[in-house]
């Protein structure tokens, strides 16, 4: 397969930056060839000429290339109107989460704490910038992942709407069912459980001291939980024993992707 614009490469070798965005966009591209091909069976084409010069007219449906996101979207939509569980009376916006619509990793978080509920986004408060620091010392960008949340509206103590507190097991049942849509839109290589509310809801699993570092299973999705960002604050943020745990579940989950491994630094 050739690509339509190939970019000369002359001798310098492509960065890691420069071949994960390509991979990317191969990505993008099966996809909506898959899509584009499922539309044609719909409309009752079952054969399809694909001499060179065919395959070289070829455009991709508009449709096909907006269908992750636009199933986000919609989800999204769903969640903003949400009443399933008594956390709509207190949240200011809903969090359903952001990112790459076709990613290969997928973050999953307990849900929004005060500026997540403010901003309508996921992992922007205290919590957020340290996630944001460790992803780009990991040689990531927030861009190329999505990260998104057990729960879309913020739990607060009493829900007074002051402090936060984790999530119930009826405010995680009510709102299971949105994080799984979402993931079956996403479809990524790689899901982080960040914590044990994470570990929790999406697997039913206790005990994150004991199952971090470890692989587990989503619906044939390699899994790996790992501690809370608001922890590794709590517990003294960058270069402490516990950022350096994380860091090592981080590099297995690198070499999961086929990505390389950065040595051990601490994120500027
Ligand atoms: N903690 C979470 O689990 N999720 C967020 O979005 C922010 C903080």
């Amino acid at each position: 397969m050739e690509l339509a614009n190939p970019q000369p490469m002359g001798n310098s070798v492509p960065s890691h930056k420069d071949i994960a965005r390509a991979r990317a966009q191969l990505r993008e591209a099966l996809e909506c060839l898959v899509r584009w091909a499922e539309d044609l069976q719909e409309c009752g084409v079952s054969r399809v000429e694909c001499d060179p010069a065919a395959l070289s007219q070829l455009t991709v449906p508009p449709t096909a290339r907006k269908w992750p996101q636009e199933q986000l979207a919609k989800i999204a939509r769903r969640i903003a109107q949400c009443q399933r569980c008594p956390l709509h009376r207190t949240r200011t916006r809903t969090v359903p989460g952001q990112g790459n619509p076709s990613p290969e990793l997928v973050f999953v978080g307990e849900g929004p704490g005060a500026e997540e509920d403010r901003q309508g986004l996921a992992f922007v408060g205290p919590a957020g910038q340290l996630l944001t620091r460790l992803i780009r010392a990991l040689g990531m960008t927030r861009e190329e992942v999505f990260i998104a949340n057990i729960v879309k509206c913020r739990p607060t103590e009493r829900n007074e709407g002051v402090r936060d507190r984790p999530p119930t097991d009826e405010e995680m049942s009510a709102c299971l069912p949105y994080l799984h849509e979402q993931l079956e839109v996403l479809r990524p290589k790689v899901i982080v459980c960040l914590g044990a509310t994470a570990l929790r809801g999406l697997l039913g699993l206790h005990g994150i001291s004991r199952l971090r570092g470890k692989w587990q299973n989503y619906r044939g999705i390699p899994v790996m939980p790992t501690y809370h960002p608001s922890y590794l604050l709590r517990a003294g943020g960058e270069g402490k024993e516990l950022y350096w745990q994380v860091w090592e579940d981080m590099c297995e989950v690198l070499r999961q992707l086929g990505r390389p491994v950065p040595e051990r630094r601490r994120p500027s």
